[in-house]
């Protein structure tokens, strides 16, 4: 009687410890398949978002305009067309700024819409 006591015990531990290593391993499936739908949703949503931007960036910048960008003569942003003087990308902020060259205070470029200043950085070396 004692040993069937015994032997009852071990097989209900055993069978608690099957069930305790089963029900951790089920959880961390259920996060791991949790986590990963939610990152590929994620990235669903950034590559919308990525799609979206560039939609707009190409209408923005369909202008008639045979961009130029990356010309810093005289002081000119790199990021903005020399021609038009949009930027490659919509700026951050509430304008949609039009750089000119700054003829008062060169080198630099001036946003015809804000007022803006750009200012080349110049650099120590050039300085001398
Ligand atoms: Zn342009
Ligand atoms: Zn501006």
């Amino acid at each position: 009687m004692k040993q069937f006591f015994f032997q009852a015990a071990l097989i209900v531990g055993a069978a608690a410890i099957v069930g305790y290593v089963l029900w951790k391993a089920g959880a961390a499936m259920f996060i791991y398949l949790r986590d990963r739908r939610d990152s590929r949703i994620a990235a669903e949503e950034a590559q919308r978002l990525r799609r979206e931007r560039e939609a707009a960036d190409r209408e923005r910048l369909a202008n008639g305009c045979d961009h130029r960008f990356g010309e810093t003569l005289g002081g000119f942003p790199p990021f903005a067309c020399r021609r038009c003087g949009l930027e490659q990308t919509a700026p951050a902020g509430p304008c949609d700024h039009v750089w000119r060259l700054d003829t008062e205070s060169a080198p630099g470029a001036l946003c015809e819409k804000c007022g803006k200043r750009y200012k080349p950085i110049v650099s120590e070396q050039s300085k001398l």
